[in-house]
């Protein structure tokens, strides 16, 4: 028998509705055994999550204001989802319980975290599947870190003599019994370490997009979803925004090499998106998954003739950096050239007293600072050596008119990444999605 992780984010476990929907999922396969659980999601668009009526009920607590509006709406969702699929499941302790703490001792993660507890203790009575309670078994350090390590060994115990289980996802205690969260969206992260604890064959995550697409679909319209893209690949596409699968939810499981399906629980014939470290044999490995991007960057271009032989000029650059804990996102250095990408955020700050720096210490030629640029990456593992496609990608931009600010490519050839100005960045998405689509 396999082993599935399956973990439901907060639209799959809406209602009652999705509840009938994920039961369905689940006894369409009996390898989907360990399900992980997020709090009710939003149901429409104007809906609040129950996180948030939680987090809104520890903020009015912790202020002395009333916090029985809220509390009572965060009831109601449940009691819906209780009434609705029928079960024989009584809230009211473990209301009263948040209230008592809320009143006495309110704590923001103990707040945040019932939301799932509360669903994953209404899906397993619904399922028939044991609870497991993650205060048990995701460990935290003194200092509210995740021990991802300890959690794997004691995960693992846990549910190993398990036959069936729903576990709460987002949130564990440290060695005092005391709640700590995860981050927002941090269930993925919970599915992961489940995953890797039992060394599941497949950690599936469903949600509610048929997996990841190979370009923003406000830009792009009806860019193909994605069938398998490598971690390494998902990693520059989460760095660029895109935002199906929590960040810190790769790392337990590509550690072991066990896949990640992303599924739709609104259409789950849809194959979604397998994530993985290896293709299987007999798929085709395609030079580019996807592109995407980023606005919001400034480029620091300095020039010094001779700059190429001077030893640590670029190393005193990147420590005028570091000094201020500033971030980089690139450094291109040429033969009489040094350029750094910089998140304009970040740069704004200290923008007039680094490049006062870099004229005083350096002594340079120029120094110039571009405004107003981004980011895009086009993104795969170009498998081979004649893969013309960044040559494509830079024609189809010169075509469509589009300045290239910078271009870079590291020799593990994952990622091409090409800066050119806002104001052309979803004119360059589109002309390189047209000249990829056939590649991808
Ligand atoms: N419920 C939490 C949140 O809204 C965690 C999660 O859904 O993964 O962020």
């Amino acid at each position: 028998m396999r082993t599935v992780v399956a973990k439901f984010g907060g639209t799959s476990l809406a209602s009652a509705g999705q509840f009938r929907k994920i039961r369905e999922i689940i006894d369409s396969d009996p390898d989907r055994r360990f399900i992980v659980a997020s709090a009710p999601g939003k149901r429409f668009p104007e809906d609040i999550k129950v996180t948030d009526l939680l987090l809104r009920c520890y903020d009015a607590a912790a202020a002395g204001r009333d916090f029985e509006p809220d509390l009572a709406l965060v009831q109601a969702r449940y009691q819906d989802i209780i009434s609705e699929l029928g079960l024989d499941f009584s809230l009211e302790a473990d209301i009263m319980a948040l209230r008592e703490r809320l009143r006495t001792d309110p704590q923001r993660d103990y707040a945040a975290s019932r939301g799932e507890y509360l669903n994953a203790r209404i899906l397993a009575a619904y399922l028939g599947f044991t609870f497991v309670d993650p205060e048990w078994c995701v460990c935290f350090d003194e200092n509210g870190a995740l021990d991802a390590a300890l959690t794997r060994r004691t995960m693992g115990a846990a549910l190993r003599p398990l036959n069936r289980a729903v576990i709460a996802g987002f949130y564990g205690a440290d060695m005092s019994g005391r709640i700590h969260t995860l981050a927002r969206g941090g269930s993925d992260v919970t599915g992961s370490l489940a995953a890797a604890a039992i060394h599941a064959d497949l950690y599936e995550n469903w949600t509610d997009v048929s997996g990841l697409l190979a370009a923003d679909p406000h830009i792009v319209e009806n860019p193909k979803p994605v069938r398998y893209i490598s971690y390494r690949e998902l990693r520059t596409l989460s760095y660029m925004g895109a935002s199906v699968l929590h960040t810190d939810a790769v790392n337990p499981v590509s550690d072991l090499s066990i896949p990640i399906n992303i599924r739709n629980t609104d259409c789950p014939q849809d194959p979604g998106t397998m994530i993985v470290r290896k293709l299987p044999t007999g798929e085709t490995k395609y030079p580019i998954i996807g592109v995407a991007g980023r606005v919001g960057m400034s480029v620091i271009q300095v020039e010094k003739v001779m700059v190429s032989d001077e030893s640590g000029f670029t190393a005193v650059m990147l420590d005028m950096l570091k000094n201020r804990q500033l971030p980089f996102e690139q450094c291109l250095t040429g033969i009489d050239t040094v350029t750094l990408v910089i998140r304009s955020d970040l740069l704004a700050p200290c923008k007039e007293e680094l490049l006062s720096e870099i004229h005083r210490t350096l002594r340079p030629d120029y120094v110039g600072l571009k405004e107003n640029l981004s980011m895009i990456a086009v993104i795969g593992e170009k498998g081979t050596d004649v893969c013309d496609s960044n040559v494509r990608v830079l024609q189809a931009l010169t075509h469509a008119g589009i300045p290239i600010s910078t271009i870079n490519q590291g020799a593990g050839k994952l990622n091409l990444l090409v800066g050119v100005p806002e104001e052309k960045y979803k004119d360059a998405i589109r002309s390189i999605y047209a000249t990829i689509d056939e590649a991808m």
